[in-house]
């Protein structure tokens, strides 16, 4: 079988093939702007910096809670179902939204959704996904899992093991730069983990990722590294290696 075609540079790297978590707050600015052009732009940069350079493949799972969460809605007396489906959709603008960004520096992205709207984006299909990853495409998947009462985690987790990828990468994007003993914003001695097990997480409800997105990584074996996307480069530093953040395994 001949290799796909991939135009990119072979270059040294710890993980051949990564799922990028973003939350939707990640695509805001402070300004009050739900989807800020130049936040999105900023991601893309970091993004199409890893894509031309070190040739990993990429997936992203892209949140939603900058524009909707289903218990936001639920909380205010709508029906969860009715409400996480209005959150899925909000997932998907992001994901139009990142992947305009994307293109507009040349990385070719596909957005897979796991709720068919084949007239604005292909629907997931596991095997295509990993063909575009094979062919060295950004695949944005959104829509969350396609069910309600999961989260874009719980996505990223499911997705990094039907891919087959070697890691999800948990971008924070509020300062916190991975995962502390307690809270750092309120406890200040709170202290950062450099590594702790998916049973540390579990037991000492550490805030990483919800225990849905953690027993699913930790059934398949897929490290997570929690770390702060919003700093210029540690979307790269990260790919390569460096210990940045915390690493649960
Ligand atoms: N959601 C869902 N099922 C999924 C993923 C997401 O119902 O598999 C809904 C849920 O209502 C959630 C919203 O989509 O609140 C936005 O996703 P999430 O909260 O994970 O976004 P993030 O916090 O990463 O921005």
């Amino acid at each position: 079988m001949t290799q796909p075609e991939d135009p990119r540079e072979s270059a040294a790297r710890e993980w051949k093939r990564v799922v990028l978590k973003l939350s939707g707050e990640a695509l805001a600015d402070a300004g009050g702007n739900n989807v800020s052009a130049a936040v999105v732009d900023s991601l893309a940069s970091e993004i199409a910096d890893v894509w031309t350079s070190l040739k990993v493949d990429i997936a992203v799972v892209v949140g939603g809670g900058n524009i909707w969460r289903g218990m936001a809605g639920s909380i205010g007396g709508m029906d969860r179902a009715q409400s996480d489906h209005m959150g899925m959709l909000a997932t998907v603008i992001n994901a139009l939204a990142l992947q305009d960004a994307l293109e507009r520096r040349e990385v070719p992205t596909r957005v897979m959704t796991a709720i068919g709207m084949a007239q604005i984006a292909e629907p997931y299909i596991r095997r295509r996904a990993v063909r575009h990853l094979e062919k060295g495409r950004v695949v944005i998947f959104a829509a969350g899992t396609g069910n309600p009462f999961f989260t874009t985690d719980t996505a990223a987790a499911l997705r990094a093991a039907e891919v087959d990828a070697d890691v999800v990468l948990k971008g924070t994007h509020s300062g916190v730069n991975g995962v502390y003993t307690a809270d750092p914003q309120t406890d200040p001695d709170a202290q950062l983990l450099s590594e702790v097990t998916f049973l540390e997480v579990l037991s000492r409800e550490l805030a990483v990722m919800d225990s849905a997105a953690i027993a699913v990584c930790k059934d398949n074996a897929t490290p997570i590294v929690v770390f702060d996307l919003m700093t210029q480069g540690n979307f790269r530093r990260v790919v390569e290696g460096e210990a940045l953040g915390t690493l649960v395994r």
